[in-house]
């Protein structure tokens, strides 16, 4: 740990990008409220969850309102948290609540369980006093039907997979302690009750001692590096950045579409992706940093 730096790094998704503009003011925006509660003393793990609601509610991003529906109109969607001492809760395929990753939370902190899917999950929610919302927006409706007129199958193939939009954010606080977020609305067309790497400890989300990461990109690809996981034990060895150009490296071998954020314990950042493109932004010393479009959007103090 260095001294009491603290920081937070955040995606916006890896694929090709619809609008990198927004993509980078949505990202600012996240960036902004969460670095706020870490400049507070605020916990890490505060400052990852306000960051991914903030942008759950961001119609742009794949996630919370504007998911990308099922193959049959549904909107389902995956969320996780995770704490550098091993606290975890999830949501998959949850549907009707407006901020998955705030429902997660509550799986981390009320429950004894690390996840919980479906139905039991929207029960879960409402318990816990979540309202009933739809999160499907025109946008994504438009999209769904696209692909059905291009005649897609929801057995899709990892070639036409290009828009992704998932979002993620890791955050290292004053008492230097790692968090991670991530949520999902999945990939578009899927078939209905497909799980991505989102929600999955190790997959798309993982925080440990060495280092924390979330993913972004084809689930199954991450679900089967178990990318969070490797980069974040490969931090126990090297720089944030090393292990996460080693991780991608073999991602990129396996022809493997994938993309994520991480930092290690000494607030060292790393992001990169095999994607087209990334949106991606850190703040870190009351400086903000947004990268979308393969660009450096913005340089703010
Ligand atoms: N990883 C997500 C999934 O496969 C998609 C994304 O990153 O946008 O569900």
């Amino acid at each position: 740990m260095v001294g009491n730096t603290f920081g937070i790094i955040c995606h916006g998704g890896a694929g090709v990008l619809r609008d990198p503009e927004a993509a980078a003011a949505g990202l600012g925006e996240a960036l902004r409220a969460s670095y706020a509660l870490l400049r507070q003393s605020g916990a890490a793990v505060d400052a990852v969850v306000e960051a991914v609601r903030v942008m759950e509610d961001n119609p742009l991003f794949n996630c919370g309102t504007g998911s990308a529906p099922t193959y049959d109109g549904r909107t389902e969607m995956d969320a996780a948290v995770m704490t550098q001492t091993g606290e975890f809760g999830g949501v998959l395929a949850i549907s009707r609540v407006r901020n998955p990753v705030l429902v997660a939370r509550k799986v981390m902190t009320e429950t004894d369980h690390h996840l919980l899917a479906g139905e039991g999950a929207v029960g879960f929610a409402r318990k816990c006093g979540f309202e009933d919302h739809d999160p499907m927006t025109e946008g994504a409706r438009e999209r769904l039907a696209r692909l059905l007129a291009a005649g897609e199958s929801p057995f899709f193939s990892l070639e036409k997979v290009r828009k992704y939009g998932t979002v993620g954010a890791v955050a290292i606080d004053r008492r230097g302690r790692l968090a991670v977020a991530t949520s999902t609305g999945g990939i578009t067309g899927r078939l209905a009750g497909r799980v991505g790497d989102s929600g999955i400890p190790g997959a798309g989300t993982w925080a440990a001692p060495s280092g924390a990461v979330s993913c972004t990109g084809h689930g199954e690809a991450i679900l089967r590096l178990m990318l969070a996981r490797d980069i974040a034990d490969r931090m126990k060895t090297m720089p944030a950045s090393v292990a996460m150009t080693l991780a991608l490296a073999e991602a990129r071998r396996r022809k493997f579409e994938v993309g994520a954020v991480g930092m290690d314990a000494r607030a060292g950042f790393a992001f990169g992706h095999t994607t087209p493109d990334m949106s991606y932004g850190y703040m870190i010393a009351e400086r903000l940093f947004l990268f979308t479009d393969g660009k450096d959007r913005k340089k703010a103090t």
